[in-house]
């Protein structure tokens, strides 16, 4: 083997936690490597996930909207149709761009990229930690495994998709989000396994782009975890844009049809208790996703990780190991890629400086089907859990100027105040462009605004952002439009 690279600091993983952290590292003045065994980097939110979805969902809107909504606005278009292939070229052009961007971005911060699996191997007598890079097959120098030795790693290795006993996955017709974000041609009939943020975003995706579509959840409205009201609200939408939502269906089996079969739909049977047994093209399965630490070493240092397979921290992100740290997916909290980056930056903060910090209580998180759906904070249900008092003010969007003129008057903005201090403890919305819209209430709750202070914020008119104004002023009682 040949001599090891030393380092400061190294980062397991180049997805949003690992290549931002790898970023603000070296910005701080430390040496820095990251390891990445895809030759993409970007992780699944840039190759796999974030990116590539959110194409597929805008070009499938543009698709649909030319489709059936253009007419309303006195604008006459024939001849609509669609060119999957293009429509995925497109996607897997903005995938390159942006992870193209990210090499980048580590070459003008001076970070080392080795291309390859990274794992824990022992402490040297130092107290450094050493990192065995095995790499990738596909990497420029595959056959030399190196040593990376570095004061302090971070581990950002992320997940991936989740899967159950009965589901015989061949990653083709039964398969994940990132066979769903590629496959060649319409499925007439699609199952989607877990009405999550992935089966409503990549099956609205195949809807609107002329799949049926048949979403089996476990619990009686989609979307779990987020608020009440805006799960039942929501589950009745997507009723209406006719994906058949089937609720309290326990998913047990899926496979390819067989010989023995009748010979009666699609080459998958998924089987779910109390349904008869549905043919179907195809399957995703989006029940969740799990972190990766398989290979990664983590017996070499003692780490042990939850009876979920996250990897424990401290409020410093830091793991059981001295100067291990971890971020992003493969530890607890929601799987966002913007929690990951807040996670990275704080991680290089504290090993470069002793400080760091990331406000749990203000990550926002946003559903891109149409209409979208954006909350941050607590949910009335957790704070009738907590037996906090508040006070709650909403508005819809079908009053507002601008969302008229958009034809998109869907939704409403929920706030929820402290009902003695009056300080925001959560924002929930669904509407138009409420995925940009959460950022006001975000900033909100990160300067501990009452909702007075954003009733008295000047919001231009005409804008979506007025919604969010009435609906602060609603929780006293006072909307100036209702
Ligand atoms: P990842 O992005 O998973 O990156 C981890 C990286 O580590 C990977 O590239 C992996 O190859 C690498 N790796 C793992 N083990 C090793 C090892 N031992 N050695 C070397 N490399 C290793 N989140 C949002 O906030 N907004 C969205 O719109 C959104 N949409 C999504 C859509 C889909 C279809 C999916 C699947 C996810 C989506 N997410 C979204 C979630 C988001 O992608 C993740 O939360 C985010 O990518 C987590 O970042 P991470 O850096 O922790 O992990
Ligand atoms: P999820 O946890 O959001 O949803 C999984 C769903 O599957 C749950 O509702 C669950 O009840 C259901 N389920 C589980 N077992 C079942 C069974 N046997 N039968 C029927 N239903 C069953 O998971 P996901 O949609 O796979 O998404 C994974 C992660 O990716 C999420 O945590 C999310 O944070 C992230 N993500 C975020 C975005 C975004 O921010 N826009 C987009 C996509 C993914």
């Amino acid at each position: 083997m040949s001599q090891p690279v030393e380092v400061d600091v190294v980062v397991i993983g180049g997805g949003p936690g690992g290549y931002v952290a790898a970023i603000r590292a070296a910005q701080l003045g430390l040496t820095t490597a990251c390891i990445e065994r895809e030759s993409r980097l970007g992780g699944t939110c840039l190759r796999v996930g974030c990116i590539p979805s959110k194409a597929l969902l805008e070009s499938s809107d543009r698709y649909l909207e030319a489709r059936t909504h253009l007419a309303d606005h006195g604008v006459t278009v024939s001849g609509v149709g669609f060119d999957l292939a293009k429509m995925m070229a497109r996607k897997d052009g903005i995938v390159a761009g942006l992870t193209d961007g990210v090499a980048y971005l580590l070459k003008k911060n001076k970070v080392q990229r080795f291309h390859g699996h990274g794992k824990l191997l022992r402490r040297g007598d130092d107290g450094r930690v050493h990192v065995a890079v095995q790499p990738a097959p596909e990497a420029e120098d595959p056959g030399a495994e190196l040593e990376v030795v570095a004061r302090h790693v971070i581990l950002a290795t992320g997940s991936q998709v989740s899967t159950l006993p009965g589901l015989e996955m061949d990653w083709d017709r039964i398969g994940g989000s990132t066979e769903a974000l590629s496959w060649p041609e319409v499925p007439d009939h699609l199952v989607v396994i877990g009405a999550g943020v992935i089966g409503l975003e990549l099956g609205s995706v195949w809807k609107r782009l002329g799949s049926k579509v048949t979403v089996l959840e476990y619990a009686d409205a989609p979307l779990f975890g987020m608020d009440g009201e805006v799960r039942k609200r929501m589950a009745r939408i997507f009723k209406k844009q006719g994906l058949d939502m089937r609720f309290g269906v326990r998913v047990t089996g899926a496979r390819l049809a067989t010989t023995e079969d009748p010979d009666d739909g699609g080459p998958c049977v998924v089987q779910a208790e109390g349904q008869a047994p549905i043919r179907c093209d195809r399957v995703l399965v989006a029940v969740g996703r799990k972190p990766n630490t398989e290979g990664l070493g983590l017996d070499a240092l003692g780490i042990e990780t939850d009876k979920r397979g996250r990897v424990p921290v401290d409020a410093h992100l830091a793991t059981s190991a001295a100067n291990v740290y971890a971020v992003g997916d493969v530890i607890a909290g929601p799987m966002l890629a913007h929690k990951a980056e807040e996670e990275g930056v704080a991680a290089a903060e504290f090993i470069a400086t002793g400080y760091g910090h990331v406000d749990y209580d203000a990550i926002p998180g946003v559903v891109y089907t149409e209409p979208e759906v954006a909350s941050v904070g607590k949910t009335e249900e957790e704070l009738k859990e907590a037996g906090i008092p508040y006070r709650k003010g909403a508005f819809p969007f079908a009053p507002n100027g601008r969302a008229k003129a958009l034809g998109q008057t869907e939704g409403f903005v929920k706030i929820l105040a402290h009902a003695e201090t009056d300080r925001v403890l959560g924002v929930h919305m669904i509407g138009p462009r409420v995925g940009e819209l959460i950022v006001e209430a975000t900033m909100a709750m990160s300067f501990a605004a009452s909702s007075e202070d954003m009733a008295r914020i000047c919001h231009a008119h005409p804008s979506l952002h007025e919604v969010v104004k009435e609906a602060a002023l609603a929780v006293d009682g006072r909307a100036l439009h209702s």
